[in-house]
């Protein structure tokens, strides 16, 4: 008989690594706290409207086509290239950065602002380029048994890039350009793993090499959700079964083996291995009651921002805007150090706005849009009370028409709000944070909460807060390491 897996949590990283097992003889069951598949990667459908709930796009597009292979699974959904990846326009200033691949027509948006652009940019990317193949297959792509492993395992990177531990991703980018606005936009990228330029590690200037050089970002044809449906498809078709509004909140074991996890109704499912997607820490502490996890413990981790996301319908189409768009105001330094703790920073937001339906016409009706969303604010810990979330609202979209010259509150006909509250309800995400843990150099690699369990020989964890990190590509990734692990414990069980 085929060893039995039970996967909590639907998220990516869950789908992924289910669908691995399977097509390698598992008995894979899935058991999700809401009502549908996908975690933080999902859809909100209202008014005739499709939106993306929270990822929107995403780099190392490979990494999905690698692993599929790897299922022997057909690519069951399309990717569509970004080309621009993004635009950038900054507060009372009319023109809009539009970011290229191609960095000849990138630097030409810098004539005039930035001196050199070109050369800079070329130096700087080389840069995060070997940071990018000296760490990514060693440090990334690896599970790391216990501290003298990662130790191991880091020291075989090269130690050229030292000196770039020791700085923030905002030291390494000045060193490179003098302009504000080269600045501000080329260090953007570190808001994508939730926190800002100045507290993430220079090492994560590698993600530049992602997004310019190496692979670009990605969007799916018919929007991100057709990530899930297509993946939960190919689950269907390998027997994989799904149990859906099931939270689990209690676990029962006999020494050190996991026999059942229980939900709030009291109902157990047994199981010869689990495979934990819910938050690593969070189940560790919540479900496990494990004393290094304790709520005192949890609050003294460094967490990510919050998202203000809302999903916007408007009647009339938007042609000039590319899909994705960062809309910055005029105090990047003062804003970046405040947003994680001060609601202050709200009076003068910052924030992204994609274009769901400019390149997928299924998912606004006819002559209408669907705007998505995202503004960074602190997370639970440090701002409670959202009662004020339809007066922040109407003030992004009172900013977002004079920038755009458009009167967007007289077109919307859907609006819906999720603030850090719903997305700690939905997800169980620790207080609305949205990415999870933060990736700083003591909450990484072995000191991450590891994919295996300290205690449960039978327990293993996949998604953003185990290794290697957040991000749709990294659940993936982290959907195969987890997978490795399984499957080495299932020989070892075989050979006993
Ligand atoms: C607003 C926002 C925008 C983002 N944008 C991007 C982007 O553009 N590109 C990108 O690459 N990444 C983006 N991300 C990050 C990305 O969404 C995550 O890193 C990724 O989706 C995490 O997947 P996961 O497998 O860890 O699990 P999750 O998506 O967190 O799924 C975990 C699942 O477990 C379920 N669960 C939790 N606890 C229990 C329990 N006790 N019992 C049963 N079920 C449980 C949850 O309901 C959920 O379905 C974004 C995130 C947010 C919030």
């Amino acid at each position: 008989m085929n060893k039995k897996v039970t996967i909590i949590g639907t998220g990516l990283g869950g789908l992924a690594s289910g669908l691995l097992l399977s097509k390698r003889g598992f008995q894979v069951s899935f058991i999700e706290k809401n009502s549908e598949p996908g975690g933080r990667l999902n859809r909100i459908r209202k008014d005739g409207f499709t939106f993306d709930t929270g990822p929107s796009f995403f780099s190392m597009s490979y990494v999905f086509k690698e692993f599929l292979d790897k299922c022997g699974v057909e690519m069951p959904f399309e990717f569509v290239e970004l080309d621009p990846l993004y635009s950038v326009n900054f507060r009372g200033d009319d023109k809009t950065y539009h970011l290229y691949k191609d960095i000849k027509r990138l630097a030409e948006q810098f004539e005039g602002v930035e001196p050199d652009f070109e050369n800079k940019m070329r130096r700087y990317l080389k840069k995060s380029r070997a940071l990018f193949e000296d760490t990514f297959d060693i440090v990334i792509r690896n599970n790391f048994d216990n501290m003298f492993d990662y130790i191991t395992t880091l020291m075989q990177v090269n130690p050229r890039h030292i000196p770039v531990l020791l700085k923030t991703f905002w030291q390494h980018v000045t060193e490179h350009f003098s302009s504000k606005e080269a600045r501000q936009i080329i260090s953007l990228v570190a808001f994508f793993l939730g926190r800002t330029p100045f507290d993430t590690m220079a090492i994560y200037s590698l993600l530049s090499h992602t997004e310019f050089c190496h692979d670009g970002y990605y969007n799916v044809k018919g929007g991100m959700y057709n990530i899930v449906q297509g993946l939960v498809s190919e689950l269907e078709k390998s027997g994989a079964t799904f149990r859906f509004d099931t939270e689990i909140k209690d676990v029962s074991f006999s020494g050190d083996k996991l026999t059942a996890v229980i939900d709030r109704e009291g109902n157990r499912y047994e199981s010869d291995i689990f495979l934990c997607n819910a938050d690593a820490a969070l189940f560790r502490g919540r479900v496990l009651h494990r004393k290094a996890y304790s709520e005192q413990k949890l609050a003294q981790k460094e967490w990510t921002m919050g998202y203000l996301t809302f999903y916007i319908g408007i009647k009339g189409k938007l042609p000039r805007l590319d899909q994705h768009n960062y809309y910055l105001g005029t105090n990047y330094e003062e804003y970046a150090h405040n947003i994680l703790k001060d609601p202050d920073t709200l009076q003068k937001p910052y924030y992204y706005v994609n274009v769901i339906s400019k390149h997928n016409d299924s998912c606004a009706p006819e002559g209408c849009e669907s705007l998505f969303f995202v503004c960074p604010v602190p997370n639970l810990q440090y701002k409670k009370d959202w009662s004020d979330r339809d007066e922040i609202v109407d003030s992004i979209l009172e900013d977002f028409s004079k920038r755009i010259g458009e009167d967007i509150p007289s077109m919307v006909v859907s609006r819906t709000i999720y603030t850090p509250k719903e997305w700690e309800e939905r997800f169980n995400l620790y207080q609305g944070s949205g990415l999870g843990l933060s990736h700083k150099m003591m909450q990484i690699g072995g000191f991450r909460p590891a994919n295996f369990d300290e205690k449960l020989f039978n327990l293993f964890y996949v998604g953003a807060s185990t290794i290697p990190g957040a991000g749709l590509p990294m659940a993936v990734i982290s959907a195969d390491l987890a997978c490795r692990r399984i499957e080495a414990f299932a020989n070892e069980q075989k050979g006993k």
